[in-house]
């Protein structure tokens, strides 16, 4: 199997976007074998904006590899329950440690949060963290879209974005519907 990919090279169709943590692995979660998917891992499954190429962009990089060398016709922003980058976002105290690069790294999809607080301001800490996982996927996914060589292939139809969340707790694979603005069983 690796001799034909590495005749063959890589074609995968699909690139994930996923979190660090070790209970979600996609390949396993999808039951893919190698040359199948081209992942990205960080914390929390996180994907940035566009900006100025200062500073080391790894998440960035790689999307851009995937995009515009390896043609993918296909982008997941699998997020998933029970993440702890986004159980540091919720304790918002500790948003502002000088020296944690995932506070910083969590700023991202801080919008996620201020919008469940404002929603949602009763519910329990559990829905509230549930609610958060489910917004910073709409925030990663409006993020892919500031890339031009992104947002160019999705209008031409070549590139579809894809905003999932896996339920760990029921092994239940959800999906962003656009139509119903929420996340439903696939
Ligand atoms: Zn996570």
């Amino acid at each position: 199997m690796y001799r034909k990919l590495v005749e063959n090279g890589q074609t995968p169709k699909v690139l994930i976007v996923g979190c660090c943590d070790s209970r979600v692995d996609p390949a396993l979660i999808f039951d893919c074998a190698p040359g199948d998917l081209f992942v990205i891992r960080n914390v929390a499954n996180l994907v940035p904006p566009a900006e100025d190429r200062v500073g080391h962009h790894g998440t960035t990089a790689a999307l851009e590899y995937g995009v515009r060398n390896l043609d993918v016709a296909h982008i997941v922003v699998l997020g998933h329950a029970q993440c702890g980058g986004i159980r540091n976002l919720m304790q918002a105290e500790r948003l502002n440690q000088a020296d944690s690069f995932i506070d910083d790294w969590m700023k991202l999809v801080e919008t996620a949060r201020t919008s469940v607080m404002l929603n949602m301001p009763e519910a329990s800490k559990d829905k509230q963290q549930r609610a958060c996982e489910q917004q910073a996927i709409l925030v990663s996914l409006k993020n892919l879209q500031t890339f031009s060589w992104i947002s160019e292939r999705v209008d031409q139809g070549s590139l579809t974005l894809h905003g999932w969340y896996f339920d760990i707790d029921e092994g239940q694979l959800l999906g962003y519907d656009a139509d119903t603005q929420s996340f439903i069983k696939l």
